[in-house]
């Protein structure tokens, strides 16, 4: 998909919504105080497409922000005049291992138990409200009452695929 935005054309293998209520869904959060407005909104089709987006924000100027559950409030992860990102979408649970869980940073964790516990398996620390994200807990939260003292949920993660700024 090939989408003109300003003067710059951005392209991906997902979907880019520009219609006022998908941009006015993305400037919202949970406190729906502060309230600012993307240019749109990409659903990744593809590992690919954040890349894509990064390099395309990075040319042009603009602010990117991925976004999950949109549970964070203050706009922390809103994109003024930028590209919000909806990670939902990006939600498979890849592999369980007993160690280990691999899965997309939009999954939540809810998603990531249903994948765990046949296998009579859980991580080790959950936030207490399961339907946020992976990747927006490890961001900004990650605490729940199976947390130990001073350890957050991004402290037993064994490896991130990032996507670093110019994408
Ligand atoms: C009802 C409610 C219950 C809550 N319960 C808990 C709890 O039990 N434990 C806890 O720790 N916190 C909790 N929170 C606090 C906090 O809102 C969450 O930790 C966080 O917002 C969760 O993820 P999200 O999917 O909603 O992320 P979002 O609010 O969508 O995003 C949060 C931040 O992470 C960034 N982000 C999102 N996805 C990605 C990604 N894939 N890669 C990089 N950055 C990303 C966003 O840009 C933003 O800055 C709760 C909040 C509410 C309103």
């Amino acid at each position: 998909m090939i989408v003109p935005i300003g003067q710059a054309l951005l392209v991906v293998d997902g979907d880019v919504r520009r219609d006022l209520a998908s941009r006015a869904a993305a400037a919202d959060d949970f406190g729906h105080i502060v309230h600012h407005m993307p240019e749109a909104v990409v659903r990744p089709g593809s590992d690919g497409d954040l890349a894509s987006v990064l390099r395309w924000a990075a040319r042009n100027g603009r602010r990117v922000a991925p976004q999950g559950r949109r549970h964070s409030v203050f706009g922390r992860g809103q994109a003024a005049g930028g590209v919000a990102v909806d990670m939902r979408g990006r939600c498979a649970v890849h592999s369980v291992q007993r160690d280990w869980v691999v899965m997309d940073a939009g999954a939540t964790w809810r998603q990531v138990l249903a994948a765990t516990l046949p296998q009579g398996l859980a991580p080790a620390t959950l936030p207490d409200y399961l339907d946020l994200t992976v990747g927006g807990t490890v961001s900004v939260g990650g605490v729940g009452a199976t947390t130990s003292p001073g350890v957050c949920r991004a402290t037993p993660s064994a490896s991130w695929r990032l996507s670093p700024a110019e994408g």
